[in-house]
Protein backbone atom coordinates (compact mmCIF):
# COMPACT_ATOMS: atom_id res chain seq x y z
CA UNK A 1 0.00 0.00 0.00
CA UNK A 2 1.42 3.33 -0.88
CA UNK A 3 1.80 6.01 1.57
CA UNK A 4 0.02 9.16 1.10
CA UNK A 5 2.77 11.82 1.19
CA UNK A 6 0.94 15.07 0.59
CA UNK A 7 4.26 17.10 0.86
CA UNK A 8 4.89 20.89 1.26
CA UNK A 9 6.47 22.34 -1.79
CA UNK A 10 10.03 23.77 -1.85
CA UNK A 11 8.43 27.08 -3.01
CA UNK A 12 6.39 27.06 0.18
CA UNK A 13 8.98 25.18 2.26
CA UNK A 14 11.50 27.80 1.75
CA UNK A 15 10.24 31.04 2.99
CA UNK A 16 8.91 29.04 6.49
CA UNK A 17 12.58 27.73 6.56
CA UNK A 18 13.88 31.28 6.87
CA UNK A 19 10.93 32.60 8.73
CA UNK A 20 12.02 29.94 11.64
CA UNK A 21 15.80 30.28 11.79
CA UNK A 22 14.94 34.51 11.76
CA UNK A 23 12.99 33.28 14.52
CA UNK A 24 15.14 31.76 16.59
CA UNK A 25 17.34 34.39 16.32
CA UNK A 26 15.28 36.56 17.54
CA UNK A 27 14.69 33.97 20.52
CA UNK A 28 18.31 33.87 21.31
CA UNK A 29 18.57 37.24 21.64
CA UNK A 30 15.53 37.67 23.44
CA UNK A 31 17.13 35.48 25.65
CA UNK A 32 20.36 37.15 26.24
CA UNK A 33 18.44 40.41 26.88
CA UNK A 34 16.36 38.82 29.69
CA UNK A 35 19.88 37.70 31.30
CA UNK A 36 20.77 41.29 31.45
CA UNK A 37 17.71 42.03 33.45
CA UNK A 38 18.09 39.29 35.53
CA UNK A 39 19.13 41.02 39.03
CA UNK A 40 21.30 37.42 39.44
CA UNK A 41 23.09 38.13 37.03
CA UNK A 42 24.52 40.77 38.19
CA UNK A 43 28.26 39.86 39.55
CA UNK A 44 28.05 42.73 42.29
CA UNK A 45 24.95 41.38 43.35
CA UNK A 46 26.03 37.88 44.39
CA UNK A 47 28.45 38.78 46.66
CA UNK A 48 26.39 41.08 48.59
CA UNK A 49 25.39 39.92 51.92
CA UNK A 50 22.38 42.51 52.27
CA UNK A 51 18.97 41.78 53.95
CA UNK A 52 16.93 39.16 52.73
CA UNK A 53 13.78 40.87 52.49
CA UNK A 54 15.88 43.42 50.75
CA UNK A 55 15.64 40.85 48.15
CA UNK A 56 12.13 39.80 47.71
CA UNK A 57 11.56 42.32 44.33
CA UNK A 58 14.85 40.50 43.02
CA UNK A 59 14.05 37.35 43.76
CA UNK A 60 10.52 37.74 42.01
CA UNK A 61 11.99 39.28 38.85
CA UNK A 62 14.27 36.43 38.64
CA UNK A 63 11.66 34.00 38.77
CA UNK A 64 9.76 35.74 36.39
CA UNK A 65 12.38 36.08 34.11
CA UNK A 66 13.55 32.49 34.52
CA UNK A 67 9.95 31.70 33.76
CA UNK A 68 10.14 33.83 30.73
CA UNK A 69 13.61 32.12 29.55
CA UNK A 70 12.36 28.76 29.78
CA UNK A 71 9.28 29.55 27.56
CA UNK A 72 11.80 31.19 24.83
CA UNK A 73 13.72 27.95 25.18
CA UNK A 74 10.67 25.62 24.38
CA UNK A 75 10.28 27.24 21.55
CA UNK A 76 13.61 27.06 20.27
CA UNK A 77 13.12 23.93 20.83
CA UNK A 78 10.39 23.30 18.52
CA UNK A 79 11.48 25.63 15.84
CA UNK A 80 14.27 23.38 15.52
CA UNK A 81 12.69 20.34 15.43
CA UNK A 82 10.39 22.21 12.43
CA UNK A 83 13.30 22.65 11.02
CA UNK A 84 14.95 19.67 11.30
CA UNK A 85 11.69 17.48 9.65
CA UNK A 86 11.82 20.68 6.87
CA UNK A 87 15.39 19.44 6.10
CA UNK A 88 13.98 15.39 5.98
CA UNK A 89 10.94 16.55 4.18
CA UNK A 90 8.22 15.52 6.85
CA UNK A 91 7.51 19.21 7.65
CA UNK A 92 3.82 19.80 8.05
CA UNK A 93 2.90 16.26 9.52
CA UNK A 94 2.26 15.04 12.88
CA UNK A 95 5.91 13.43 14.61
CA UNK A 96 3.32 11.19 16.81
CA UNK A 97 0.58 9.98 14.23
CA UNK A 98 2.17 11.21 11.37
CA UNK A 99 -1.23 12.58 10.10
CA UNK A 100 -0.97 16.54 8.46
CA UNK A 101 -1.18 19.01 10.44
CA UNK A 102 -4.21 21.60 9.86
CA UNK A 103 -2.37 24.31 7.80
CA UNK A 104 -4.34 26.97 9.54
CA UNK A 105 -2.69 25.75 12.59
CA UNK A 106 0.33 25.79 10.76
CA UNK A 107 -0.12 29.46 10.03
CA UNK A 108 -0.47 30.05 13.30
CA UNK A 109 2.41 28.20 14.64
CA UNK A 110 4.72 27.44 12.03
CA UNK A 111 6.62 25.51 14.44
CA UNK A 112 4.48 23.18 15.45
CA UNK A 113 5.44 19.19 14.88
CA UNK A 114 2.26 18.08 16.63
CA UNK A 115 -1.10 17.89 15.07
CA UNK A 116 -3.80 19.74 17.14
CA UNK A 117 -4.94 16.32 18.74
CA UNK A 118 -1.73 15.14 19.65
CA UNK A 119 -0.85 18.24 20.92
CA UNK A 120 -4.18 18.69 23.05
CA UNK A 121 -3.54 14.76 24.20
CA UNK A 122 -0.14 15.33 25.31
CA UNK A 123 -1.82 18.05 27.81
CA UNK A 124 0.00 21.16 29.27
ZN1 LIG B 1 -1.04 13.77 15.63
Amino acid sequence: MKKPSIKFPARLLRPIATFLRREEKRLEKRKKDLEKEDPFSDPIRLTDNAASDADAAEQFGHARIEAMKRQIEKRQIDIRKALGRIKIGHYGTCEKCGKMIDTDRLMVKPEATLCIDCERKKGK
